[in-house]
């Protein structure tokens, strides 16, 4: 994305209740507030990627702190490696946003760029930062499937697409694992079950499952059957 859509998001003040809680977030363990990002993260990656990851939020403690999606936290720390045996990233660890981290074929965002408290954005802020997820999928020429990481990030997208006059209802799509979509705007819209730590710990997912949808995505773009 360019400089002017980060500078815009990073300043992003549309939700009061997001940008009072990133003002009063307490750190963790022996961090101060000066080590956290504490703003809006913008999306990262390859922009002639071809598949764009949705998450959901950034985490309190990864994201949020580090500045870059997915990293520093327990989701992140399941789905790298995977990313890296998938070939879409080049080294399977990532620890901060200067770690040589480089995505390819791949973007990743999340539906609301800012952390919201116990994860749970309200109606009113995914369609707040819904714009700026549009922005996104405008910005990347190339998109072919957008993969939704759980059912917030999936239906944040749906009615996204509902939106743009893309799809006529919400209700003709359900959510589930591994379900795929191929839209009329030509995009291939794939959900997957979120890479959270608490769904990794209850094995809702495990890293076979999200590798072999890996593997699909990447037959999908390929132009091969998914
Ligand atoms: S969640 Fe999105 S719309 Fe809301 S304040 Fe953050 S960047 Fe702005």
């Amino acid at each position: 994305m360019d400089a002017e859509f980060t500078r815009n998001l990073v300043d992003c003040h549309k939700c009061p209740r997001l940008v009072n809680y990133l003002q009063t977030l307490a750190p963790k363990g022996q961090r101060s507030r000066d080590d956290y990002w504490n703003r809006p993260v913008p999306g990262f990656g390859d922009p002639a990627a071809r598949v764009l990851l949705v998450g959901l939020a950034p985490g309190a403690h990864g994201a949020n702190r580090t500045g870059r999606p997915f990293t520093g936290d327990g989701a992140g720390d399941f789905m790298y490696p995977l990313l890296y045996q998938a070939g879409f990233a080049n080294q399977p660890e990532v620890s901060h946003a200067d770690d040589g981290l480089r995505l390819t074929d791949l973007y990743i965002s999340n539906a609301v760029k800012c952390v919201p408290p116990e994860n749970k954005p309200t109606a009113a802020e995914f369609a707040n930062c819904r714009p700026y997820l549009a922005s996104e999928l405008a910005g990347l020429p190339q998109l072919q499937v957008v993969l939704t990481l759980g059912q917030g990030a999936f239906t944040s997208c749906l009615r996204l697409f509902r939106d743009q006059g893309v799809i006529s209802s919400l209700g003709a799509l359900p959510f589930g694992h591994g379900v795929s979509y191929l839209l009329e705007n030509g995009l291939m819209l794939v959900a997957s079950y979120h890479t959270s730590r608490y769904n990794v710990q209850t094995r809702r997912i495990d890293e076979a499952m999200f590798l072999k949808l890996l593997q699909r995505v990447r037959r999908l773009v390929a132009g091969e059957n998914g």
